[in-house]
């Protein structure tokens, strides 16, 4: 399969790709081979600048026409991303290191669903009537202004379109700064939107790492910040904008629970903490990384769980044959193998993974640890990597208030037999995006988000719409103005 071409440029930057060798040089590196595949510019105050002024010139018009006409050229990008989606998957394996088994279904094709879903959504974008005797005020939604998106590196493709489906279909424009570990993909979709009719200038992307950012966040111009990233990060990035009072919304790490009873079917579950564990290589944010078992069902969940790790095709990443690829970064994988080496010295049992797999690439086992108690660093802490921590518990209540017992609030799950069971445990999960009998689906049409220090605020489905618009209040007095004096 043929290398991505080096990007036309770094950024790409009122609708046209744009260089500026000043800034300092990002390389690009293949994470299965650790190779130089490709290198762009962190964008230099001055691209900063012309990102800013491009969106800002071009979102009135923007937002002025109507939502049928934003979201039609929403909708040919989807169809557009939907042809190119062999492609786009290559460059997304490339990028990241996922098996191509998982980016030809899961990365194009969910930023092909929000741009039509919210392609979709923008014609219908209204405010209300309200009646008070003869008197009515009208609601307007209007759009922000100019929103910022600031991207981690997991999901590139995904993000860039999460981010640019409602924020462009509310008619704003948006600068989107992707992580510099996977700066190519945004490119691509800034390319894309522009092709199916995009008018220049609303939706730019500039690299960088966080030093780009920063500066984003705090700019007086920008009127809303976007951020997936970790609960550090989040932290700075939500004060910076708290300065000026911008809008925010924080899609950040996790530490989620999966609760799995001993009804539960045992194929299913093992194939929920798979999923919930491994996918990704575990670079999932809403990952499932504290499996808590029932204690009858443990050493069968073992036992299965051990056999079915045994079928891991590890390799290639672009041989569709595999599904399981490398850690997006060399730093990564030491992140991770320091969380497994911290695991066996604080007494978890190491039941199966636990290396490093070559020297070549940066592959790490599935790796799995049993006995795990509740104060260990590998339990409190998101490890962001293919490390699953297995807890025993005897009762529901004990587990309810266990699961719960983190700064985190991502994501949680449960496997039952007994469905009451689930939607009563299911209740009392703080989390913002849960499942039962299932793991870490994520439909357009479903919120997407954390509670606690997991976030604030939600992508995809209606409720997106909310936070990259707002109301505007306008009072109709039909008679005489009645002042005191
Ligand atoms: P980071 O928090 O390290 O970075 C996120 C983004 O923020 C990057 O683009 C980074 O730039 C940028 N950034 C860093 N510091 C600042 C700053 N001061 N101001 C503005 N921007 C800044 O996350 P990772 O990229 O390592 O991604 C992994 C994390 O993302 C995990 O915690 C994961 O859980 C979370 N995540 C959350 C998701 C969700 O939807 N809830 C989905 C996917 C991931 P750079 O890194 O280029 O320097």
């Amino acid at each position: 399969m043929p290398y991505p071409t080096q990007p036309t440029a770094s950024h790409f930057i009122n609708g046209k790709y744009v260089e500026d060798t000043a800034g300092a040089e990002i390389p690009v590196i293949y994470p299965a081979t650790g190779e130089q595949i490709a290198v762009v510019h962190e964008a230099t105050p001055a691209i900063i600048e012309l990102a800013i002024t491009s969106a800002r010139a071009a979102q009135k018009a923007w937002a002025a026409m109507s939502g049928t006409e934003r979201g039609r050229i929403l909708r040919r990008a989807a169809d557009m991303i939907r042809e190119r989606n062999h492609d786009l998957s290559v460059l997304e394996t490339y990028d990241t290191g996922k098996p191509m088994s998982e980016t030809l279904y899961v990365d194009a094709t969910s930023g092909a669903d929000a741009l039509e879903y919210f392609g979709g959504l923008a014609g219908s974008l209204t405010g209300e009537h309200i009646q008070l005797g003869e008197d009515w005020v009208y609601t307007r939604r209007e759009p922000l202004g100019l929103c910022v998106g600031i991207g981690a590196w997991n999901y590139p493709t995904q993000i860039a379109c999460w981010k640019a489906a409602p924020a462009l279909a509310c008619g704003n424009a948006m600068v989107f700064k992707p992580s510099e570990t996977t700066p190519l993909c945004a490119l691509k979709v800034a390319e894309i939107l522009h092709e199916a009719g995009l008018p220049a200038g609303l939706y730019n992307v500039i690299q960088g790492t966080g030093a780009v950012g920063a500066p984003l966040v705090t700019d007086p111009r920008v009127d809303k910040v976007s951020l997936t990233g970790s609960v550090p990060t989040g932290r700075k990035v939500y004060a910076a904008a708290a300065a000026s009072i911008k809008h925010v919304t924080m899609e950040l790490g996790g530490k989620s629970p999966l609760i799995i009873f001993d009804d539960a079917s045992l194929e299913d579950a093992v194939g929920g903490a798979i999923l919930a564990n491994f996918y990704s290589s575990g670079q999932v944010c809403s990952n499932g990384t504290r499996v808590f078992v029932q204690k009858g069902i443990k050493e069968a969940f073992l036992k299965r769980l051990h056999e079915r790790l045994q079928t891991v095709v590890m390799g290639d990443p672009l041989d569709e044959a595999t599904n399981f690829g490398p850690m997006v970064s060399e730093r990564q994988m030491n992140i991770v193998q320091g969380y497994i080496e911290k695991g066996q010295a604080e007494g978890a049992r190491l039941v199966c993974g636990g290396k490093r797999v070559g020297t070549e690439g940066f592959y790490l086992e599935p790796t799995v640890f049993a006995e795990v108690t509740d104060t260990m660093t590998i339990a409190r802490e998101e490890i962001f990597g293919p490390v699953m921590s297995v807890f025993d518990f005897d009762t529901e209540e004990e587990v309810i208030t266990r699961a719960n017992d983190t700064e985190f609030g991502l994501s949680a799950g449960v496997f039952t037999a007994d469905l009451t069971r689930g939607h009563r445990v299911i209740a009392q999960m703080e989390a913002g995006s849960c499942f039962i009998n299932s793991y870490n689906d994520a439909p357009v049409e479903a919120p997407f988000g954390g509670s606690k220090q997991s976030g604030v605020g939600r992508e995809n489905s209606k409720a997106a719409i909310n936070h990259y618009s707002q109301l505007k209040s306008v009072y109709v007095r039909m008679g005489a103005v009645d002042a005191p004096f």
